[in-house]
């Protein structure tokens, strides 16, 4: 029978995913000779057979590909036929593979759970069981090329049993460089909070479970870093949690053993459904159940809960050992980033909890837990791409090669393009911290040193004081300053392949304008090159600068008077001060006047002072927190809210140079229906849809003034699904394209992919 052989290349994430030994399988399942290996390149095949088997064998080569696999690109040349018998691994050619994409974090999979239940097996409750389908990654590497020396893995020497699954090409564990076995592998050790050791291995996870049912508070190391955990069903836990951690109310997630322990608590829809039970392990938002068995506290005013299945073994074997819902939430100090240091965890951590369950597994990077809200069509929308996800690739139209973007100051994340490529950091946190700081630094050299490249190019804020500004231009490399809110529509771009022009709607807190405006609700027409301001929301005074971000009712004092006049806002003052603010109301309405103060057109404050106006929230104990409590306390009153009606007069005015979105007219009413006594939730709700329409019906003209056809959204503001919804459905019933951030988060999380895709477009002057 006629024979046929091809030269086979295999492009992608494709090495540290099983795909030698798949093929191996597959190959030996089809009974051609031949041989597989890794190159700097990705993976080769010499195939030889029957010409169907052959096709076969191509065929299956995409669709039945391991699950962390992802295939780029395969290509076959046609060679002459040898008449090989046999087929083999042979080994890694052409030194490291450097140009190779990394692989991520991953839960663990099915087979090793099965495992991990399994009694007879040699892994039975095996807290770091994993194979080629799963286990930790980025997290573990410390250089290239990715092989057990270069990991944080390096010092455990295999065991026999171990290393014969290593070798073994018909293994799940051939070449799994973290592979492991009680024998050989990491340890747990549960310590008291001065490091004494209380247990270790199965009697650490015992107790650890013991205490938490206890109503303990035991911080457990992870994949990325320390968390802290308690019965998340415990009023008497979760508020001392609160008490030891901060006196914010932050949100925290909620850990529980499976998917359907998980839709006891939150009304979840496919998506969110899939997403939680992906190999990334990310946290969902959903609107909580009524019925939830989770303490109230655990999410202090808000619709959503968080919840998250086990990201590692041990985590399941925690889950299931309590039989509850656990609070799981990022050990660090107030602004600090997630701790993932062992001795900064005892110096740190040690002291808020009773008890530690660590292992001697070192966290080779940190790395935060990834976070999507479930929005309104039952999709998904990134708040913050980490564990599981950094440092995935994705495409973006961007051909300019090495571009690094170092991101904004706060929710920093850094982004690197090259080839067509995006890859986007683990998530770093507010740069305010000297710890942020560093964590900031090794986040850019992980990325470099794990990607062996040396960009050529940097990208970072126009705002001139950013600590990631400074960095930036301290590497000595040629840069190029983005504007905030550019990147933020450049971003949302990315994600989507396109270039523009459109018109982006960029919606947040603040960002430096160019003439040093502190912009936040614009109107911009753009493409990937440049951008131009066609609108704004109407500027405010800020009474004192960033106070005013921690400190809604300051702008609640700013827009009243802007809306009302002098004697409302002093009367509004003297309300809040009796209220105890101590005279600083009128005190702020007195620096709000001054010439110095400066004005901001931002929409995120805008939401802080309704948000305060309506009595929702005065102090901000977290970033966002006034505008994310509107949106709760809208949600809650959307089945019953008025019908839509007409914008207040002057709202939307387009006759001016630039158009702007009026929001004073709606600031009056929400006043005037507050003190008619109109509950918080309906005027919240009825001001998401004023808002949303004023938005929309000005994107609408600017739209059809500059001849685009598409909108795209970016901001943090757009984290509102209640808002984005609304301006979507309105703009796409007016027949206009919308492109809404989805995979990357649209706050200032992804602001370093938009900088790097407009520096690399400004660079390549295309
Ligand atoms: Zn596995
Ligand atoms: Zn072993
Ligand atoms: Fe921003």
């Amino acid at each position: 029978m006629s024979r046929t052989r091809r030269l086979v290349r295999v492009r992608g994430v494709v090495q540290g995913v099983g795909f030698r030994p798949f093929v191996y399988r597959l190959a030996t399942d089809l009974d051609l000779a031949g041989e597989v290996g890794n190159d700097g390149d990705g993976v080769f095949a010499d195939v030889e057979g029957e010409p169907g088997q052959v096709q076969a064998f191509l065929d299956r080569l995409c669709r039945d590909s391991p699950v962390l696999a992802q295939v780029d690109e395969v290509t076959a040349a046609e060679a002459p036929v040898r008449d090989a018998a046999g087929f083999h691994i042979v080994a890694t050619r052409g030194g490291t593979a450097t140009t190779v994409p990394l692989p991520v974090d991953t839960g663990p999979c099915d087979d090793c759970v099965a495992e991990l239940d399994d009694p007879s097996d040699r892994r039975y409750r095996h807290p770091f069981i994993n194979c080629t389908n799963c286990g930790p990654r980025y997290t573990i590497i410390r250089s290239l090329p990715y092989d057990r020396p270069t990991t944080t893995m390096a010092g455990f020497l295999m065991c026999r049993a171990c290393a014969s699954e290593y070798a073994d090409p018909g293994d799940r564990r051939f070449h799994a460089q973290p592979v492991a076995c009680p024998d050989c592998g990491p340890r747990t050790t549960l310590l008291d909070p001065d490091a004494t050791v209380l247990a270790r291995d199965e009697d650490a996870l015992q107790g650890t479970v013991q205490r938490l049912r206890d109503g303990a508070i035991v911080a457990v190391k992870g994949v990325g870093g320390y968390h802290l955990a308690c019965d998340a069903t415990s009023a008497i836990a979760v508020g001392e949690l609160r008490r030891r951690k901060s006196r914010d109310d932050k949100p925290f997630a909620i850990l529980v053993s499976d998917i359907a322990a998980a839709a006891r608590l939150a009304h979840l829809g496919p998506a969110a459904t899939a997403a939680l039970a992906s190999p990334a392990r990310p946290i969902v938002l959903a609107p909580r159940r009524e019925d939830a068995d989770v303490d109230a506290a655990v999410a202090p005013g808000l619709v959503d809960v968080g919840l998250m299945l086990p990201p590692s073994p041990l985590h399941v074997l925690i889950a299931r050992g309590v039989g509850r819902p656990l609070v799981l939430t990022s050990a660090n100090l107030a602004h600090e980033p997630m701790v993932h240091d062992d001795a900064v965890a005892m110096a740190t951590v040690a002291p808020l909890v009773d008890a530690l369950l660590v292992h001697d597994r070192p966290i080779a990077v940190r790395c935060d837990d990834s976070v999507f809200r479930q929005v309104d069509d039952g999709g998904l929308a990134a708040i913050r791409r980490s564990r599981g996800h950094a440092p995935r690739r994705i495409p973006v139209p961007s051909s300019h090669d090495v571009t690094l973007a170092v991101g904004g100051h706060l929710k920093n994340t850094v982004t690197l393009v090259r080839g067509g490529e995006a890859v986007i950091s683990q998530h770093v946190g507010d740069l305010d911290h000297p710890a942020a700081l560093g964590a900031f630094h090794q986040a850019i050299d992980h990325l470099l040193a794990a990607l062996d490249v040396t960009p050529t190019l940097v990208a970072h804020d126009l705002h001139p004081g950013y600590a990631s500004t400074h960095a930036a231009q301290a590497l000595g490399l040629p840069t190029v300053a983005v504007q905030h809110h550019h990147a933020h529509v450049a971003a949302t771009l990315a994600e989507h392949g396109r270039r523009g022009p459109v018109l982006g709607i960029a919606f947040d807190g603040l960002g430096l304008g160019p003439e040093g405006g502190l912009w936040g609700g614009e109107f911009l027409v753009a493409d990937l090159d440049s951008s131009r301001r066609v609108g704004h929301l109407v500027d405010v005074p800020q009474p004192g600068g960033d106070a005013a971000a921690r400190e809604p009712w300051r702008m609640a004092l700013a827009w009243l008077e802007a809306s009302m006049g002098r004697a409302r806002a002093e009367e509004e003052a003297r309300r809040l001060d009796a209220e105890g603010l101590d005279a600083r109301g009128l005190d702020v309405l007195a620096v709000s006047r001054a010439a110095i103060t400066p004005t901001t057109s931002s929409v995120g404050r805008l939401f802080d002072a309704v948000a305060a106006l309506l009595g929702v929230c005065h102090t901000n104990t977290y970033e966002g927190q006034a505008a994310v409590r509107l949106e709760a306390a809208a949600e809650m009153a959307t089945s019953r809210a008025d019908p839509d009606r007409d914008l207040p007069d002057g709202v939307v005015d387009v006759d001016g140079p630039v158009a702007t979105l009026d929001a004073r007219p709606l600031v009056s009413t929400i006043v005037q229906a507050r003190d008619r006594g109109e509950g918080p939730s309906v005027v919240a709700a009825r001001f998401h849809r004023d808002l949303a329409r004023a938005t929309a019906e000005l994107a609408c003209v600017l739209a059809a003034r500059a001849d685009l056809s598409t909108v795209v959204l970016g901001g943090g503001v757009f984290q509102n699904r209640l808002l984005t919804g609304q301006v979507t459905q309105r703009l796409r019933r007016s027949g206009l394209e919308v492109l809404v951030p989805r995979m990357v988060p649209c706050n200032d999380g992804g602001l370093s992919l938009g900088q790097a895709v407009v520096a690399g477009a400004a660079a390549s002057g295309r």
